[in-house]
């Protein structure tokens, strides 16, 4: 995501029409203040944004996402606490927000062939929006790990038990994220495989020999020449599998983050419970 660097264009209002004026990461409307556009995805941030890489977000979530440095400091065993649970509340909405766009992808052929229309442009920047909104977390998380602030905050019996337990998190963290942005690139493939910018959903040549840039947002439409038979026909049942075979992989990494997410909390909570002046709640 950029900051409110003005050398690009869009039609911010037509943004904030298709989004109904509510902020795509949180909900809020324009109520909770002011409503902002952000680029969101890999996006050539000059001249005219498509609309297909900008999104709404409420003025809180567009600081959390776009300059998380500038929200509060992890300074506190409480602060790491709601941190980690935060990491993890937005980690679950990127899984279900990705797995409908990878279910998408899976529909969307029969969708085409009877002429009912599904929306993928939105499904797929909601599922980038909740990714980068836990980059943005978890980078915070990773800061104090790799810091000396961990030390200040943690009370001595625990210090290094902490900071190996709390590093064994980022890493499934991050993990699941490279896991999560592989399932939405395979989805993204079988868009383009159908002949469809994976970004715009605009018509694309489907042979993928003349056209390397989509026309209507100027996105680089991405080489399928590993998922083609010689004939040039997609095998949409291998790149399926694979996206099944991805899901299954970050659920793996669930598992392992959810065990890892409660050896962090337990020491924080068991900090806390022996007298550290920094009390944890335990719920
Ligand atoms: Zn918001
Ligand atoms: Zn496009």
């Amino acid at each position: 995501m950029d900051s409110d660097a003005r050398e690009w264009h869009a039609d911010r209002e037509a943004v904030f029409e298709r989004d109904e004026y509510t902020c795509r990461h949180c909900g809020g409307g324009r109520e909770a203040g002011v409503l902002r556009v952000a680029t969101v995805g890999e996006t050539p941030v000059q001249g005219t944004v498509h609309e297909s890489s900008l999104v709404t977000l409420c003025d809180d979530c567009y600081v959390s996402i776009t300059r998380p440095e500038e929200t509060n400091s992890i300074d506190s065993q409480s602060a790491l606490f709601e941190t980690i649970q935060d990491v993890t509340k937005r980690q679950s909405e990127a899984i279900s927000a990705v797995a409908s766009v990878g279910s998408l992808a899976t529909t969307i052929p029969g969708s085409l062939e009877d002429g009912t229309d599904l929306e993928y442009v939105v499904p797929r920047l909601d599922a980038l929006v909740v990714l980068e909104s836990v980059d943005a977390t978890l980078g915070r998380l990773e800061g104090v790990a790799d810091s000396d602030a961990l030390e200040s905050i943690a009370s001595p019996s625990t210090g290094s038990e902490l900071a190996s337990r709390l590093e064994a998190f980022c890493a499934s963290a991050s993990t699941l994220q490279e896991q999560l942005r592989q399932v939405l690139e395979q989805a993204e493939l079988v868009i383009v495989g159908l002949g469809r910018c994976h970004g715009c959903f605009s018509p694309v040549d489907p042979t993928g020999e003349t056209e390397t840039t989509c026309s209507t947002c100027r996105r680089a439409i991405p080489a399928m020449d590993e998922w083609r038979e010689s004939d040039g026909s997609v095998r949409f049942d291998d790149l399926y599998g694979t996206i099944n075979a991805s899901l299954q992989a970050s659920s793996r990494t669930t598992t392992t983050l959810t065990t890892r997410t409660q050896a962090v909390a337990q020491l924080l909570v068991d900090g806390a419970m022996s007298g550290s002046d920094d009390a944890v709640d335990r719920d």
